[in-house]
């Protein structure tokens, strides 16, 4: 019997998180640094602004502001992540109790018994899609196998 499983991934998960906590950065290129105050911090994420300036993931933040010198470089806050993190579980637990995650931004999920009561994977993955965009402010790409 064949399985729908479905891959949900944040977009841009810290930077997004980031964001919605500073809606004044929001139209901003934004990184996230490790130790911002140094000059040798990397990047650790960057929002669609920053990358499409040419920011990348593991660049040394003064670098990275001489390519795009508006940069605002926030700090990583791992226990707000943490916490989006738990939250997006809870909506994919209610369309299945098979969650397997990959790092903090990443879930597999097992939808094939819950397909009778919310329609296919393509349905189940639109309404994850809204869910997470209306209760939590971020977005989701979910693939559908
Ligand atoms: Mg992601």
């Amino acid at each position: 019997m064949s399985r729908t499983i479905l891959h949900v991934d944040m977009n841009n998960c810290y930077a997004s998180i980031e964001c919605l906590y500073r809606p004044e950065i929001r139209n901003s290129p934004v990184a996230l640094g490790s130790d911002p105050e140094a000059r040798h911090g990397i990047v650790l994420a960057q929002n669609y602004i920053a990358k499409g300036m040419g920011v990348k993931t593991g660049a040394v933040l003064w670098q990275a502001k001489q390519k795009c010198p508006g940069l605002v470089i926030v700090p990583p806050d791992f226990k707000k992540y943490l916490i989006f993190s738990r939250m997006a579980r809870e909506i994919y637990s209610d369309y299945t109790n098979q969650i397997e995650a990959f790092g903090i931004d990443e879930n597999w999920l097992d939808v094939t018994g819950a397909e009778h009561i919310f329609g296919d994977g393509e349905k189940i993955a639109d309404t994850i899609r809204q869910r997470v965009k209306s209760e939590l402010g971020v977005t989701v790409s979910v693939g559908v196998s």
